[in-house]
């Protein structure tokens, strides 16, 4: 399905970006694994996408840094020479109801899950419209739509995510660039682990399918997005939440 194709996925060393780029890589492309602290774990990755036969090269950078993020899209085309698709993933949480919030902890959460989402899209865009071909998806959250008491840094980037996504795809259309969005619900995960089972328990009442989802649901949607069956569509919002929201 994606043969041929290169893809960029922000911190793919755990959790949802390690899933998203061995579902990309299993699909033929070869991948591009960011990360920003844990080398060895993304070096973990990139031996199981060349296990599974494809190409992969790790590249440390953080994502709310323009000057890291342009090196990382340069490396990236000229390890592979091209670049088809970027998976703007990583994210941090720094929770506290607004009395409590530091200045800093949401500068470091707009930084990293609203600002990383915009260095690198526009690091990739020239490249992109070289090609006239780009698929990008961005990884929001269902609370980006609802609202989360004790996440508005959280909740302020990923509604922010949705709405520059809506603004790059107007703007990068007529280059044949789509750009498109997955907001997942709750998904088992490390960032999700720390949450006590009460908190699971009360979560899962709001779920109408009545599970957590696993990061190879949030896979499937990304592969989805960046497939030729997706070409028709871009500035949309896939909800993968176990029907948490319902359009
Ligand atoms: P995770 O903490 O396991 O993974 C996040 C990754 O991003 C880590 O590898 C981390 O090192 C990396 N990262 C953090 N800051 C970075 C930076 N500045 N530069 C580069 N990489 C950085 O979390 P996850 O659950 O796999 O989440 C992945 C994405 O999905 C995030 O954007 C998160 O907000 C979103 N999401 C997760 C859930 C969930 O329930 N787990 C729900 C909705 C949305």
């Amino acid at each position: 399905m994606l043969k041929g194709k290169v893809a960029l996925v922000t911190g793919a060393s755990r959790g949802i970006g390690k899933a998203i780029a061995l579902e990309l890589a299993r699909q033929g492309a070869k991948v591009a694994v960011n990360f920003a602290g844990n080398q060895q774990k993304a070096e973990e990755v990139v031996a199981e996408i060349k296990a599974l036969g494809s190409d992969a090269i790790a590249i440390k950078a953080d994502v709310a840094n323009a000057d890291e993020v342009n090196m990382m899209v340069k490396e990236t085309i000229d390890a592979f020479g091209s670049l088809e698709i970027l998976v703007n993933n990583a994210g941090i949480t720094r929770d506290g109801l607004i009395m409590r919030m530091k200045e800093d902890d949401w500068d470091a959460v707009i930084n990293t899950n609203l600002k990383g989402v915009f260095n690198c899209s526009k690091a990739v865009t020239r490249q992109m419209m070289k090609q006239r071909f780009g698929k990008i998806v961005n990884i929001s959250s269902v609370v980006g739509v609802l609202g989360n008491a004790g996440q508005a840094n959280y909740v302020a980037a990923k509604a922010g995510v949705i709405g520059l996504t809506k603004t790059l795809a107007r703007e990068l259309a007529n280059r044949n660039i789509t750009v498109n969005a997955v907001a997942p619900g709750f998904i088992e995960t490390d960032m999700t682990e720390e949450l006590s089972t009460e908190i699971k328990q009360e979560l899962l009442k709001q779920i109408p399918l009545a599970k957590l989802g696993s990061a190879e649901d949030i896979a499937s949607a990304v592969r989805f997005l960046v497939s030729d069956e997706a070409n028709y569509m871009t500035g949309q919002t896939l909800h993968v939440d176990g029907g948490m929201v319902m359009n």
